[in-house]
């Protein structure tokens, strides 16, 4: 059996084989969907203290969403996944 880094060989495929490719929102590498890290953040248009204080007299408040992708190398670098040990990473 050849050896695997990771169960999922650090992508979120499946056996659906192959799928498209995006760019990294940071450095623009060319990265397989899948295997990308898809980052959802709300943007506030407003002060976050001036916000609340709207929202209590009834407002609503757009926060529009921003979907970021990002690749492996900007992920780790930005922390939103970790480089894990040997066995920690065997699981999924
Ligand atoms: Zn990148």
């Amino acid at each position: 059996m050849m050896a695997k880094k990771r169960k999922s060989r650090g992508r979120a495929k499946g056996g659906k084989g192959r799928s498209d490719f995006i760019h990294c929102s940071n450095c623009g590498a060319l990265v397989p969907r899948d295997k990308a890290k898809k980052i959802t953040t709300r943007m506030s248009l407003v002060e976050p203290s001036l916000a609340k204080e709207l929202r209590q007299q009834g407002a609503y408040i757009a926060a529009p969403t921003l979907v970021k992708y990002y690749c492996v190398s900007c992920a780790v670098h930005f922390g939103v996944v970790k480089v894990r040990a040997k066995e920690e990473r065997k699981s999924f």
